[in-house]
């Protein structure tokens, strides 16, 4: 990390009043979280589970195998009270000034909410909005967490469909029309916690011709290079240097 970096970048949003910022899952560990996509966990959960963490949170598990879907996703998914870290607190002071135009992540864990965040696109959905599908009736965590195997409705006893995008279902086309459009006039992109590769950032930001797609995360990665300025480090750590 260079000075001139931390003060390029700070220029930046300073000059900008239409900030669009995505956060990617180093956002999540940096509050406490776990990759489950991370080779390291993908090989504890398949010992534990003896199914790899997408076959189990695929659409194609959920139908066949209710029970073992809400064991995976009630002890790894929403057993943990996870809290925002302060980038998410720095970034509610941005958007108190009114420069952050639209957030956009594929984390499912609501910590956006937890600091105040609003105007988020929510691509994968977030773990809080649990509903029936039958009648429609809202759940939330507390209610899924306590159930007996698989969560169900109160009101006509249909089983519970969390509130997150299961593999092998599309994100919505209002949701990546909303992500794509808020990029394309975005007077600056914040990429934080993940890398140019994630198909997130490839897929928002393909029509982005502005020149200032700004990456901090913390490990470097061949597409560094496709990012203007990259810093490397803890978003937490170089947030509060670049916001006054
Ligand atoms: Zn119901």
């Amino acid at each position: 990390m260079t000075t001139v970096s931390i003060d390029r970048m700070r220029d930046m949003v300073r000059e900008s009043s239409r900030i669009v910022v995505m956060l990617g899952v180093g956002t999540v560990i940096e509050s406490g979280g776990e990759n489950l996509w991370s080779s390291r966990e993908c090989y504890r959960l398949e010992g534990l589970y003896h199914q790899s963490p997408d076959e189990m949170m695929s659409v194609g598990y959920y139908s066949a195998r209710r029970d073992k879907f809400f064991d995976f996703y009630k002890n790894e998914i929403i057993n943990k009270d996870l809290q925002a870290a302060s980038l998410y607190y720095d970034l509610k002071r941005l958007q108190d000034r009114g420069k952050i135009r639209k957030i956009i992540t594929q984390n499912f864990y609501g910590l956006h909410n937890q600091a105040g965040l609003t105007n988020v696109v929510e691509l994968h959905g977030n773990i809080h909005n649990n509903c029936c599908p039958h009648c429609g009736k809202k759940f939330d965590l507390d209610y899924i967490r306590a159930a007996k195997g698989v969560p169900l409705c109160d009101e006509c006893r249909c089983a519970i469909r969390p509130g997150v995008l299961l593999f092998g279902e599309k994100i919505g086309n209002n949701l990546m029309t909303e992500a794509v459009n808020a990029c394309e006039s975005a007077e600056l992109i914040l990429v934080l916690g993940t890398n140019m590769y994630d198909n997130m950032v490839k897929f928002c930001t393909g029509n982005y011709k502005g020149g200032r797609l700004v990456l901090i995360t913390k490990e470097d990665h061949y597409t560094d290079r496709y990012a203007d300025l990259v810093i490397h480090g803890k978003v937490s750590d170089i947030l509060p240097q670049i916001i006054d």
